[in-house]
């Protein structure tokens, strides 16, 4: 599955699967959708329902909820949690109606500039009310996408969300907005869920990286906290043929500069990437224990991938060693790379911590 298939196969799904009967969805006004946006930000579908009805029952519009008191919109809001998300909600609406006269802005650059909306949520207002194509970045979005993509890393992380955003932009349709909004929506929500994808009901599984590898529970990356230490997190690739892993040499700067080490990558996706130009077809690998190892500065974190390279003719490369533990060359090794050559020539593929 390709890119372009992503948005077709899921409105297809949405059509038979989705969900068609939330009270925001008809009439799909801008009052109604940013009001169910604000709400679902934090809380799940189900609860929001009977909130957002007791909600517009009271303010049925922008100018009743603008001349409201702050107390009466909070005591509406009780039990919802999150409370910053009302006092937005309100502050927002006397907004509107002093600087826009009631009427709401209709592009993403002046939304966003609106109490309580972000990018993502400013997205999924004018998509929804204005079937605007609107590429999205919620949470759940962010799973699915990461998931789809194999992009690796905390979302946190600015380089992951420029990926994510990159990702959202690339399969967002030019048609149906609205209803691809609550489509991927419904999906990080009933199918692409947390923990327990079911991936073999997800009608975007013959594209997704996270299920052709058995992958889903790496996706999206946490983070990495070890008290106020830096971390960074690679791939190594380590290709295994005759009994022989290959190396290359590290650049002269850098960590173990000049030493001989794995094929270095800096998330899953690239190194399966690699690994798939390199094999003509997506290779079989087996996922080892991540090594951690700690500099003075900063804490590594090596996940290493070994792929068995099968086939006499392999492909062979002037700037690469075989290194056979048996018949080692003399080279110099950074002492990870020495562990897990011992590891898995042994069959020992398994250990925690290193230190330099
Ligand atoms: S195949 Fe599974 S992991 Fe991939 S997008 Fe679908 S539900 Fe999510």
């Amino acid at each position: 599955m390709k890119e372009a298939d992503f948005a077709p196969a899921l409105l297809s799904w949405f059509d038979l699967h989705g969900r068609h009967d939330l009270p925001w969805q008809s009439p799909r006004s801008l009052y109604r959708v940013w009001l169910s946006e604000v709400m679902l930000q934090q809380t799940q579908v189900a609860t929001v329902i009977p909130y957002f009805q007791r909600f517009l029952e009271r303010f049925p519009d922008i100018e009743s909820l603008a001349n409201a008191p702050i107390d009466e919109v909070l005591h509406l809001w009780s039990g919802l949690g999150y409370y910053a998300r009302a006092r937005n909600l309100h502050k927002a609406a006397r907004q509107i109606l002093a600087e826009g006269g009631g009427q709401w802005p209709t592009d993403i650059e002046h939304l966003v500039q609106l109490p309580g909306i972000g990018r993502s949520t400013a997205a999924a207002i004018l998509a929804q009310a204005l079937d605007q194509r609107q590429p999205i970045l919620d949470g759940n979005v962010k799973r699915v996408l990461a998931r789809w993509f194999g992009i690796g890393g905390w979302p946190g992380q600015a380089a992951v969300l420029t990926r994510l955003w990159a990702a959202s932009e690339a399969v967002t349709p030019a048609t149906r907005a609205a209803d691809y909004t609550q489509a991927i929506m419904d999906l990080g929500a009933t199918l692409c869920t947390r923990s327990r994808p079911q991936c073999e009901r997800c009608p975007v599984a013959p594209g997704c990286v996270a299920y052709r590898e058995g992958l889903q529970s790496l996706y999206p990356g946490k983070r990495v906290v070890k008290g106020d230490r830096r971390t960074r997190q690679v791939v190594w690739v380590l290709i295994r043929r005759d009994g022989a892993l290959r190396l290359v040499q590290r650049p002269p700067q850098g960590i173990w500069g000049g030493l001989w080490g794995f094929p270095e990558f800096p998330d899953l996706a690239a190194a399966i990437s690699a690994m798939s130009v390199r094999a003509g077809t997506p290779p079989e690998f087996s996922r080892l224990t991540a090594v951690n190892h700690s500099f003075s500065h900063f804490d590594l974190t090596i996940t290493p991938l070994l792929f068995d390279e099968l086939g006499a003719a392999g492909i062979e490369d002037e700037s690469s060693v075989w290194y056979n533990p048996h018949t080692p060359p003399a080279i110099g090794l950074a002492a990870p790379v020495a562990d897990l050559i011992r590891a898995v020539s042994t069959g020992r593929v398994s250990f925690d911590l290193f230190s330099e």
